[in-house]
């Protein structure tokens, strides 16, 4: 039997609401001297880049030809109207964006957002021509009233509820709120569980398969000292990482972490 290739290797990095658009291509700048001074860089995992939306340009440039990413954080569901504040994913693309964050917990929790918000911004993404990073994750109380399971299949399935597995591009981060900004992670034995769990769920949502061939990273407090034990577990196929990003070199230790994860 044919081997199945290995999911390939993702490490995103989310700036949240950090650096101006200067310091954004400054950093930006700073990684791609890092990926061109290493020699394993062409073997390295994809690298992400999610800038806040006003330095995605100055970011864009920045990393032109480097082999790395850009990405944004979040996305209006509609392709244009009346949404003051808000942008659309074709916007996005005409950036330099081919990536994008959808339904971070800071905002499914800090701004209310729903699950079927979330899955028309999925949908919107790939109308599009963006991946969305479609996030999931259940709080603390969540999980101390083992509600982690019933939280995980809910997100996972209205987010992609109707979709058809070939033609859908989409990766999924599995980021426990009660981990996120707080240095509490999962360890790689709650994080590979989690991870099979929305396997599952994306073969009964998708059709078998599906859930194999899904990038799944885990985002939650990684940081250079504990990436390469989450990355040894077969079902975790990268990070999503926050403040760990706003430092070209503890960023890159992590991006040469998934890469030497194989
Ligand atoms: C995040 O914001 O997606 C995240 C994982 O943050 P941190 O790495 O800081 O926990």
């Amino acid at each position: 039997m044919k081997p199945i290739a290995r999911r390939p290797r993702i490490v995103a990095g989310n700036w949240k609401m950090h650096r101006t658009a200067p310091e954004a291509a400054a950093l930006a700048r700073e990684l791609a001297s890092l990926r061109a001074a290493d020699p394993a860089s062409s073997s390295a995992p994809v690298v992400v880049l999610c800038p806040a939306a006003p330095a995605l340009e100055s970011a864009a440039r920045a990393l032109a030809g480097s082999g790395m990413a850009l990405g944004a954080q979040n996305l209006h569901s509609e392709p244009q109207g009346a949404y003051t504040g808000e942008y659309s994913g074709a916007m996005l693309a005409s950036v330099g964006c081919r990536w994008v964050i959808v339904g971070h917990s800071e905002r499914r929790h800090g701004m209310g957002e729903t699950d079927a918000q979330v899955a028309a911004k999925l949908r919107a993404a790939n109308r599009d021509g963006l991946v969305p990073i479609v996030c999931v994750g259940e709080t603390l109380a969540e999980r101390e009233a083992n509600r982690t399971e019933e939280v995980l299949v809910r997100q996972t399935t209205t987010a992609f509820h109707g979709l058809g597995a070939s033609d859908l591009a989409a990766v999924v981060a599995y980021e426990p709120v009660w981990a996120i900004g707080t240095g509490k992670v999962a360890s790689p034995e709650q994080a590979r569980d989690a991870h099979r769990l929305i396997r599952g769920t994306l073969d009964a949502v998708l059709g078998r398969g599906a859930g194999e061939a899904m990038p799944i990273l885990y985002g939650g407090s990684v940081n250079p000292g504990n990436a390469a034990a989450l990355f040894a577990e077969r079902d975790v196929d990268g990070a999503l990482v926050g403040g760990a990003s706003l430092e070209a070199a503890s960023f890159w230790r992590i991006v040469i972490a998934a890469a030497s994860a194989g």
